[in-house]
């Protein structure tokens, strides 16, 4: 596709879900970042190297960075004159660049601390003994420069230094350690296209440990938690091969090269996914169901959420809706409780709740409302109804194939599902009973 300045009038608009972040002109293919984190103190100091292409005729590129100070900006090697003002680090780029990849350079540093906005407390977060980082759905840039939006995806290489005993991980493969006396650096290699909210980072005094392998491509399970949770936590995910079996019989194969859970020695109050990670808390230590679940719900959003990213965070019951039906198939698959008595429990909380959301467009405000969560689950059971067994299945393995590691939308869903339908089939009348009304739709029934 050709640009010429004049076409900057349809340069894409801003999600606007999340206008203050994000540059759609932009698009970043690598972030190389090499971190140096003193836990003491909370110090980070960085330097970010991004190889990224912008539309040709921009003029400026904008970044987000949030709470840490800027000390040099060079773009193919020049040093530039920058403003960072707002959570936003702009500067210019080369005339004439044409779509050609540039290389920029940032040097960065302070003491990072989460995002105070509509969501509450987003991103970096000092625990007791470490850190965690919890980026959905602005918080990346409280930790690394970057172009903060769903439908923006890169590969990473990460290099963290941070006090001896401590480990740090962060998505993809370690490919090298090495110690001096005091520290230790990390590299972690992620060639996977990754969104920006899921490259996250965490440290503690975290030791791996193997959960097994699993599924077709058998891939490796990995425990990362403390020498004193390890008994607990081994128990708690004492499951999750047998997870990796039915998700990929339903979802198709696992997207990524491992999969890690990581137990922090702090409570959370809700467990946090990651590029083939998640994250969880010390009370989540638990084989009753309320952590099962959970369990289930973040290793779903391995495949949706995660491979398939929505553009823009309006469409977020793609990721929800089938993270909280995969919590059903689950409670099913592991002998808990029938997936359809789970969904007719949340059909009826739904019916207590107050029916005033539409869920295919919650509004920014309501986007983590409970709602587009269990409704967004009911919906993809009413599909499932609505196509039977028989083309359901398949239709939701070669949606998986299809955007493996891409970006989606309602738009491509709706595509795909009127290809996977039968001729007296509607599975589009279905989507806009269940996302564009407000009102709740009748148990779905076969
Ligand atoms: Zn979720």
């Amino acid at each position: 596709m050709s640009h010429s300045p004049s076409d900057r009038g349809a340069a894409p608009a801003p999600d606007p879900y999340s206008p203050h972040t994000g540059d759609r002109n932009l698009h970043v293919e690598r972030y190389e970042l090499e971190l140096a984190c003193k836990l003491g103190g909370n110090r980070l100091d960085g330097t970010a190297t991004l190889r990224l292409t912008a539309v040709p005729g921009t003029e400026r590129a904008e970044l987000d960075l949030v709470g840490l100070g800027v000390h040099r900006v060079s773009v193919n090697g020049k040093k530039v004159a920058f403003k960072h003002r707002h959570a936003r680090l702009s500067f210019p780029l080369p005339a004439h660049h044409a779509g050609a990849p540039l290389e920029v350079q940032i040097r960065y540093g302070g003491n990072p601390g989460p995002r105070l906005g509509p969501w509450g407390d987003v991103g970096w977060e000092e625990l007791e003994d470490g850190v965690l980082v919890a980026g959905q759905p602005d918080g990346a840039s409280t930790w690394f420069p970057c172009n903060d939006t769903p439908g923006e995806k890169s590969a990473y290489r990460m290099s963290i230094t941070t006090d001896a005993g401590y480990r740090p991980v962060a998505p993809g493969a370690l490919v090298e350690h090495r110690r001096t006396s005091s520290r230790e650096t990390w590299v972690f290699e992620q060639e996977a296209p990754t969104a920006a909210y899921l490259a996250t980072l965490q440290i503690g005094r975290y030791r791996p440990r193997p959960l097994g392998q699993a599924g077709a491509q058998g891939t490796p399970l990995t425990l990362y938690s403390s020498d004193a949770q390890a008994a607990r936590a081994l128990s708690t995910f004492s499951d999750q091969a047998a997870l990796v079996e039915t998700f990929e019989a339903a979802f198709g194969p696992y997207p990524f090269a491992g999969y890690g859970v990581i137990v922090t020695p702090d409570e959370l109050e809700i467990p946090l996914e990651a590029q083939g990670l998640s994250v969880f808390g010390d009370n989540h230590l638990t084989r009753a169901w309320e952590a099962q679940r959970l369990i289930a719900h973040e290793f779903a959003h391995q495949w949706f959420g995660n491979s398939l990213t929505v553009r823009g965070w309006r469409d977020l019951w793609m990721h929800e809706g089938f993270a909280c039906y995969a919590e059903w198939l689950w409670s099913e698959a592991s002998g808990s409780a029938p997936l359809r008595e789970r969904a007719r429990r949340a059909w009826g909380g739904l019916q207590a709740a107050p029916q005033d959301l539409r869920i295919g467009d919650p509004g920014p405000a309501d986007m983590f409302d409970d709602r587009v969560y269990k409704r967004g689950a009911l919906t993809i059971l009413a599909l499932r109804v609505e196509l039977g067994d028989e083309r359901f299945g398949p239709m939701l393995r070669a949606w998986t194939a299809r955007h493996r590691h891409g970006s989606v939308d309602r738009a491509l869903f709706e595509a795909h599902l009127l290809a996977h339908a039968g001729p007296s089939q509607d599975p589009l009348g279905v989507l806009r009973l269940w996302l564009d009304g407000e009102c709740l739709p009748p148990f779905p029934q076969p």
